[in-house]
């Protein structure tokens, strides 16, 4: 039972959701919180005791960094004691990145961690802000039947769904439900209620403390298979300096040209110790290596597989595992592994 008022801290990074139209280039550009939660007065309604906290300045969120993640991680260690969640408030851009990279600084979140964001800025009068921002903080509250928090990860909430940080993805650049998990159910559909599907919430096996990562090493690179593309472009993406992990973004169940030229240029990456992990471009559906010749060629050169892993997620674990100052071999094992939910295995 909660004896208190909940305790929620914002954390407004910027984004759409704050965004005021600049009168010369009639381009969105953030604008600060007092403008944003002046445009939710139904907040007050709330019995909630929120604080928050804010980027100076707020950001479009094409431009997150790594010293952003950390700034967000660590609001999220101070307040870990005090607060009972954490709505962060992000465009919808870089969204799933930065939801995967948090999964995996927060080892051990036993709080939730809602982020969320609008396609229409808070001030535009058929806003999705005003609800998603709502929604977010009763889900920060929610409280299961045991008195624990009813949500115990990072989520990303949109329009009509919780869904998994690091399985989601955006989908549309103009739709309202613009985020989905396609290989992971959603945690909870919005709608008159809040329905949770509290058999698909994570849970941490252990109860240990909070600990966070802030290590996360920058030297990772997408590789985007494309019928036509070139020996020397492929050699050159692979020869990148300081490169140690790659997403290797192939086709369908994980399928790859056979050719000579590709299968000894992928070795040669792999012998010079650069972790590679397949990961299907389809938004759907998961890496599958024993279906095709083409596949089994990566798998018997020592590709990882990424299974049904995002490429957002992918990516975000190579900087997290290589950021931990793992070797190669324990980044390996650790990408057919799942941390914190972000994989079916
Ligand atoms: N460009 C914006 C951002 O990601 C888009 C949005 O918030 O929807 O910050």
């Amino acid at each position: 039972m909660i004896q208190n008022k909940p305790k929620i801290l914002l954390i407004y990074t910027g984004g759409t959701i704050g965004m005021i139209e600049n009168p010369e280039t009639k381009g969105l550009q953030p604008f600060d919180f007092t403008h944003l939660i002046d445009n939710v007065p139904k907040l007050k309604m709330l019995d909630y005791d929120i604080r928050n906290i804010q980027f100076d300045p707020p950001i479009d969120s094409s431009n997150m960094s790594i010293e952003h993640w950390c700034d967000i991680a660590h609001a999220i260690e101070e307040g870990n004691d005090t607060f009972d969640g954490f709505v962060v408030l992000h465009g919808t851009d870089t969204m799933a990145f930065t939801a995967s990279a948090l999964s995996f600084m927060l080892e051990n979140l036993q709080k939730p961690v809602i982020i969320t964001g609008s396609q229409l800025p808070i001030g535009e009068v058929r806003t999705d802000g005003e609800e998603n921002l709502i929604t977010a903080i009763q889900i920060a509250a929610a409280r299961n039947k045991s008195g624990e928090p009813m949500v115990q990860e990072v989520a990303i909430l949109f329009e009509n769904y919780l869904w998994r940080g690091n399985r989601s993805t955006k989908m549309s650049a103009n739709n309202f439900n613009a985020f989905k998990s396609n290989n992971y159910p959603s945690l909870a559909k919005i709608g008159l209620d809040i329905q949770y599907h509290e058999e698909s919430l994570f849970r941490t096996v252990t109860k240990r403390p909070l600990q966070v990562h802030y290590g996360m090493d920058p030297n990772v690179l997408f590789i985007d298979l494309f019928p036509g593309i070139t020996e020397s472009t492929l050699r050159h993406m692979l020869n990148t300096p300081n490169v140690k992990g790659i997403v290797l973004r192939t086709y369908g169940a994980g399928n790859a040209p056979t050719s000579a030229w590709f299968t000894d240029a992928i070795s040669d990456a792999l012998n010079r110790g650069i972790v590679i992990v397949n990961v299907t471009q389809c938004v759907n559906g998961a890496v599958d290596c024993s279906l095709y010749d083409t596949g089994n060629t990566l798998s018997r050169a020592g590709v990882i597989s990424g299974h049904d892993i995002t490429s957002e997620a992918a990516i975000t674990k190579l900087m997290h595992l290589f950021g931990m100052g793992l070797p190669a071999s324990s980044v390996k094992k650790y990408m057919e592994y799942s941390i914190c939910g972000e994989t079916t295995i």
